[in-house]
């Protein structure tokens, strides 16, 4: 029997979906790739924005279209967050929510691994729905969580992902916070590198960045969530830090991990944003030097706050300050790998994908690639970078 997912959507969504592709392994199936036949097609539905949904829908659709023998299964946080979304797709032979599925672990390069240690929020940020989809906070406890790194070590992986829905409240339930999973996980033999999720700027003290820059194993990469650079626009989306706030942490980042990657999320046009507001994003933007942002023009989310806030932006200009932003950060990316040229950067070798090429990141996410026609997946080189590109650097191997 053959499956394939498709996967829309966050981390938490490519872990769960690793997660069930194992299951599906242990129980005999052949996992292959979503554009070929196959007797099973999981969607695993992400709805942080409509546009999420569409795409959804029109998959399970065409699936159905296109394999009218196969079993086509939707779960993920769409069937979640819309109890109707069963009765509205007929062609979905099963619709799971994600309560309902079980965890497991998984990847199939061995190299790195996702590793969900949180799930549910409590910040009910204005325009999303992900508190009521994902309900209250639960975290893995420790003994568990080095239980499970010390498994994919075993299983050949030397660098792990910790994600969560909101990373940032890892362990408040238990009286713990982010760094002891951090330091749990960088304490498990074998593992070289941790990396972790997208951050809430206001739950990160300078006692916890302290903290996480005393663990070497912590790559220097932090995706710190802005979503606007105005303090008015900040307030109504209900998000509990001010731009001054997040220079601060950001600059604390920058200083205990030289030459790390911030990157962050946008959102243009949100209920009530004038176009000084929008300017004001567009500064802050321009002044933190992102390496990447992602921009999103906003998508009203049924029963959000935000659904039923006043003064709401046409979607012809929140698409057109989508582009203008796009426009400032144009090349960001490429900046931030230009400014390693000449650096010597540990590179964390992955699958070999090209004859002639190895390829693997830095510490600080940057995919390097290097001539070489041997496999050394699996190992961790150090690299001289000599060219950037606008999708990343080449280097040879020094030393
Ligand atoms: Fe949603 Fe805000 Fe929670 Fe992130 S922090 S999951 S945006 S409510």
């Amino acid at each position: 029997m053959k499956a394939a997912f498709y996967t829309l959507g966050c981390k938490v969504n490519q872990y769960e979906s690793q997660a069930m592709e194992e299951l599906f392994r242990r129980r005999g199936y052949e996992i292959v790739p979503p554009a070929q036949e196959a007797d099973l097609y999981i969607v695993n539905s992400c709805t942080v924005t409509s546009s999420g949904d569409k795409k959804t829908r029109q998959i399970v659709r065409r699936l159905r279209r296109e394999h009218p023998l196969a079993v086509v299964a939707l779960t993920g946080c769409l069937p979640q967050t819309d109890p109707h979304a069963a009765e509205e797709l007929p062609e979905a032979d099963l619709v799971l929510g994600t309560r309902e599925r079980r965890a497991a672990l998984g990847d199939e390069d061995h190299t790195r691994a996702f590793l969900k240690i949180q799930d549910g929020c409590t910040q009910f940020c204005a325009y999303c729905i992900i508190p009521y989809a994902r309900g209250p906070l639960r975290s893995k406890k420790l003994s568990a969580l080095r239980e499970e790194v010390a498994g994919l070590a075993a299983a050949g992986y030397r660098e792990v992902v910790l994600t969560g829905i909101n990373l940032s409240l890892y362990g408040r339930e238990l009286g713990l916070r982010l760094p002891d999973a951090v330091e749990a996980a960088a304490s498990v033999p074998g593992i070289d590198r941790v990396r972790i999720g997208s951050l809430e700027p206001e739950l990160l003290t300078d006692a916890d960045i302290a903290r996480l820059a005393a663990v070497p194993q912590l790559c220097g990469q932090f995706h710190l969530s802005l979503q606007s650079g105005c303090d008015a626009t900040l307030a109504r989306m209900n998000r509990h830090y001010t731009t001054a706030r997040y220079r601060e942490i950001a600059g604390a980042l920058r200083e205990k991990f030289p030459g790390c990657a911030i990157t962050t999320d946008v959102i243009t046009g949100f209920p009530g944003e004038t176009p000084g507001e929008f300017a004001e994003t567009c500064g802050f933007v321009r002044e933190m030097g992102f390496a990447m942002v992602h921009i999103f023009p906003y998508s009203e989310r049924r029963g959000t706050a935000a659904a039923s806030m006043p003064d709401p932006v046409p979607m012809e200009e929140r698409r057109r300050r989508a582009s203008e932003l796009a426009e400032i950060t144009a090349g960001s990316a490429r900046a931030f790998y230009e400014a390693q040229v000449g650096a010597v950067q540990m590179v964390l070798i992955e699958k070999k994908r090209e004859p002639d090429w190895v390829r693997g990141y830095t510490p600080n996410y940057t995919p390097v690639r290097v001539r070489c026609a041997d496999d050394r997946r699996g190992e961790l080189l150090p690299v001289r970078i000599t060219e950037a590109g606008p999708e990343g650097c080449t280097g040879v191997f020094a030393g």
